[in-house]
């Protein structure tokens, strides 16, 4: 019987590997725009029929489920999965060395099948063996949970365990995509691989060819600030790592006082980039003497716009969802369908809010979104800086619906759920809010797409990218968002939408707010309130110039002809 896996095997593939990929929201292998990016781009590489294989942890306990009590306060529970419901295990074993003793790891195989005729697979790696001690059948178990020393086996397992798997499994590999530097540890494996003979070479240091295993490897960093980047100490690194390179050797790649996880992909990659423009800066002054550009991201346009919009798209520009390129016509849809498109999107939104939360929503107030991963840079709060003022402007006049899970460890991001709440109480005969709880991919839609206004108040230049916004233009939502990430390339004030705040890094918060109140009353009421014609024009314009250009086919394409294909 030939394996299901033969007919992946026959052509080299480019190997992407990302600590979380988000596919679809029962696998719920992702905790947020990282892992719904690395599920975008499998889905796109599959569209365009691109020669890929993903790889990535199993984590059959996933991220968690979110409940919120009462009083706002966060509380985590298990979100386990069953893999054989969606995957096929694989029966190739491999081995690392941890901690001195041999760690196995197995594959569980899933295929994205797009309607093209084009495929990818994804390894997902698990460590639940009964060969292997208790502790490290754990190892697989949880995303972004543990210690350090968990993470650092976690990452192990990814990157040096993933690349054994693939080669045993029989896959052959043209590159290596690191998505974020968790994956990094790949390039020692390679650098083992590759290692020469010392008869062939005049110096011991040139055993390690670091040419080769550069030629090998792309790097995408995402973390414009250096904290964010995982470093280990090499007291930990020592007691775990006992192969596959002398620690001096690692060393050399990754930082002499901590094994820092971007150093080595940097060090070991011979493209670099960022995932926006001025993210690809940023990191260039970060990290200063690498050349470091920048492919900036998209959202797959497919999965991110909801079926009003699919059938309008669908009906006016067919293919469009393998070339989303055309919706640069969309003048050719009439303004009343589009409306008529939008309005079926937000009373599902808020047909499901009414039946899940005891706040009630209507169908004719002007709605605002805010839904990601509750996380202190994010400032989900900025909305509230002043709230007499807010309530002065929106009173009867607006409606808001947040969604987003903190971090288990995040207090700051606990504590901002919890002061939504309590505001949202407070004002609740001014202004009604909902917290929609579990915010994941099936939620993340229902809310971009169901909303009037996307709001986005992260602190500059902490949004790298960020993907939500360009989900909310493929459904004919406007942003309304500080200029950071990828909006300074897709922002044309008052025509895809507007911004808040000046460009400034270090813009002051009250200066934000201050352009934020401003303009919801000044412009933006107005225009949906009284001026429906022309607000239906902003609509189409964050389809027809952010959609038909934040996709991820027009990304794909990038990596393919800047990164791949050198
Ligand atoms: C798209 C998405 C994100 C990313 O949102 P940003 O606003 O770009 O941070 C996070 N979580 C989920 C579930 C998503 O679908």
């Amino acid at each position: 019987m030939a394996k299901i896996v033969d007919e992946f095997l026959k052509e080299p593939r480019i190997a992407y590997f990302s600590m979380e990929i988000g596919i679809q929201s029962n696998i719920p292998t992702y905790s947020g725009g990282l892992g719904v990016l690395a599920g975008d781009t499998i889905k796109s590489a599959a569209d365009l029929k691109l020669p890929m294989v993903a790889v990535t942890l199993l984590t059959k306990k996933g991220y968690f489920r979110q409940d919120i009590d009462a009083y706002g306060r966060q509380h985590e529970l298990p979100d386990d999965f069953n893999p054989s419901d969606f995957m096929t295990q694989l029966p190739e074993r491999v081995s690392i060395s941890i901690e001195g003793r041999d760690v196995f790891i197995c594959g569980w195989l899933y295929i994205v099948r797009s309607e093209t005729g084009g495929s990818v697979p994804i390894i997902f790696l698990d460590t639940d063996l009964s060969e292997n001690t208790e502790q490290d059948r754990q190892i697989t178990q949880y995303l972004y949970g543990g210690d350090n020393a968990y993470r650092f086996k976690q990452e192990m397992v990814l990157g040096i365990g993933g690349t054994r798997l693939l080669y045993e499994i029989g896959f052959l590999i043209k590159k290596f995509h690191m998505n974020e530097g968790h994956s990094s540890l790949l390039t020692v494996e390679l650098l083992r691989m590759y290692k020469k003979d010392i008869e062939e070479v005049w110096d011991e240091r040139l055993v390690w060819n670091a040419e080769k295993v550069r030629s090998l490897c792309v790097f995408t960093t995402h973390t414009p600030v250096s904290a964010g980047h995982d470093k280990f100490s090499y007291d930990l690194v020592k007691n775990i790592f006992t192969e596959p390179v002398p620690l001096s050797v690692l060393q050399e790649y990754s930082g002499s006082e901590q094994l820092n996880m971007t150093k080595l992909a940097l060090n070991l990659s011979n493209y670099v980039n960022g995932v926006a423009k001025k993210h690809g800066e940023v990191s260039k002054s970060m990290f200063p003497g690498y050349e470091i550009h920048a492919i900036t991201n998209g959202v797959h346009s497919y999965t991110w716009t909801s079926e009003p919009f699919k059938q309008l798209f669908n009906k006016y520009f067919p293919g469009w969802a393998n070339e989303p390129a055309m919706l640069v016509r969309v003048e050719r849809i009439p303004a009343d369908e589009i409306w008529e498109a939008h309005q079926k999107a937000k009373r599902n939104l808020i047909d499901y809010i009414n039946r899940e939360t005891n706040v009630e929503l209507n169908y004719d107030t002007f709605t605002i979104g805010f839904a990601r991963r509750a996380t202190a840079y994010k400032r989900a709060d900025l909305l509230f800086q002043d709230i007499k003022r807010l309530c002065k402007i929106g009173e009867g006049r607006i409606q808001i619906v947040y969604g987003g899970k903190a971090h288990p460890k995040d207090e700051q991001g606990k504590q901002l759920i919890q002061k939504i709440h309590e505001i949202k109480e407070k004002i609740k005969d001014k202004i009604k809010i909902v917290y929609v709880k579990n915010y994941n991919m099936d939620i993340a839609l229902k809310i971009v797409s169901g909303v009037d206004i996307w709001l986005n108040t992260p602190l500059r230049p902490l949004e790298a990218s960020g993907t939500s916004g360009m989900k909310a233009s493929h459904n004919g939502v406007p942003n309304f968002s500080v200029l950071d990430g990828w909006w300074l390339e897709g922002h044309i004030e008052g025509c895809t939408g507007w911004s808040i705040g000046p460009v400034d890094i270090s813009a002051d918060p009250n200066k934000d707010a201050e352009d934020l109140y401003y303009k919801l009353e000044k412009i933006i009421l107005p225009l949906y309130y009284k001026d429906r014609e022309n607000w239906i024009k902003v609509m189409q314009n964050a389809i027809s110039k952010n959609a038909y250009f934040f996709n991820s086919h027009r990304m794909m394409r990038r990596y393919v002809t800047e990164a791949y294909i050198r």
